[in-house]
């Protein structure tokens, strides 16, 4: 085998391969480049940063954050293995600090080592959210209504509660500008300002599907942007009338509310014991609501029918025996008045 040595051109020291040895390369090459400053800037109300023309939300504080910001700059040769870096900083003022950077590595096979310092500015600017929000920017409400009724305490604070759900979903996919400005219980219902159209309608059929209901957008012209349009948009959610619980009378059956669904209600009737669909176009009319009903005591069962104790009058009154009731004389049922008739729910 033919060992063959080359002399670098420069030095003339022996190489590896052609050209200048690696010292000599080195010599004429910059290998590390520090900007003099790094910025970083962040929303003084929210804590959000920004990234080029975008803000991100982050719960970061400045010692996590400055050793980053330094390193962004501080820009390497191509060609540098094993990079290690030292980063100290010190506190100049609330909006300056200092940063040395160390650096070392291998550049052409010889080390290299290098300090630098960087100048960090910690620069306050209020994130596009928060300037929507103090300038009390919006671009929707959700008005949560119950139809010829008042929205009940458990409606109220599920709609709240779907509201905020579906804010911390936006939120958390980055969509900054769906937030919630105002949430307000008012006489007629539920009042929720939002931030944006996409977060609107979201709060909207996520309200409607789960509480059962139906809405209407109506958006309405606010001005121009740009050439653009900007329309403010109420969204409009009407609960059902009926409720889970509610005993109603529908075509001379009496049946209780069982769940509530878009367009129709499920419900069992309150003699056969069999669940029925009742469509939004049937006639109905509200007896009461289960929470309405009271002790009576069964005070003898004959054939078809069950004579009870009334609560209040201490008569005794017979109505037809439910099909699916399993009771002797002497148990207790509970008992709804509709007028001068005692309905049985169990
Ligand atoms: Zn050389
Ligand atoms: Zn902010």
């Amino acid at each position: 085998m033919e060992i063959r040595t080359s002399f670098c051109p420069r030095c003339g020291a022996s190489t590896e391969g052609e050209g200048l040895c690696g010292r000599c390369r080195l010599a004429g090459t910059q290998w590390i480049e520090c900007d003099s400053r790094a910025v970083h800037t962040y929303c003084p109300s929210c804590g959000a940063q920004k990234r080029g023309q975008v803000w991100t939300d982050s719960e970061q504080v400045r010692d996590e954050i400055g050793p980053s910001l330094a390193l962004s700059a501080v820009h390497l040769h191509h060609e540098v293995r094993r990079p290690e870096f030292q980063v100290t900083i010190r506190d100049i003022s609330s909006n300056r600090s200092s940063a040395d950077v160390e650096v070392s590595g291998f550049l052409f096979g010889e080390p290299v080592r290098e300090v630098c310092t960087v100048e960090l500015v910690w620069q306050k600017e209020q994130c596009t959210r928060c300037n929507r929000i103090a300038g009390s920017y919006y671009e929707g409400v959700v008005q949560v209504r119950a139809t010829g009724r008042k929205l009940t305490e458990r409606e109220l604070r599920e709609a709240e509660r779907i509201a905020n759900e579906t804010e911390t979903a936006h939120q958390s996919e980055g969509d900054r500008l769906s937030y919630i400005s105002d949430l307000q219980v008012t006489r007629d219902g539920l009042d929720i300002v939002v931030g944006s159209q996409s977060i609107g309608l979201g709060i909207t059929q996520a309200i409607a599907t789960r509480l059962g209901g139906r809405y209407s957008t109506h958006p309405k012209l606010v001005g121009e942007k740009a050439g653009r349009p900007i329309y403010r948009v109420t969204y409009l959610v009407r609960l059902h009338p009926y409720l889970r619980g509610d005993v109603i009378r529908v075509q001379g059956s009496d049946l209780e509310v069982v769940s509530v669904e878009g367009h129709h209600l499920r419900a069992v009737d309150l003699l056969s014991g069999r669940t029925r669909t009742v469509r939004e176009s049937e006639e109905k009319r509200l007896i009461g609501h289960r929470s309405g009903a009271v002790d009576a005591l069964v005070a003898y069962i004959d054939r078809g029918m069950l004579g009870l104790l009334e609560p209040e009058s201490g008569r005794t009154l017979e109505v037809p025996r439910p099909e699916w009731l399993n009771v002797e004389a002497g148990d207790q049922v509970r008992v709804l008045r509709d007028g001068d008739r005692l309905l049985v729910l169990g």
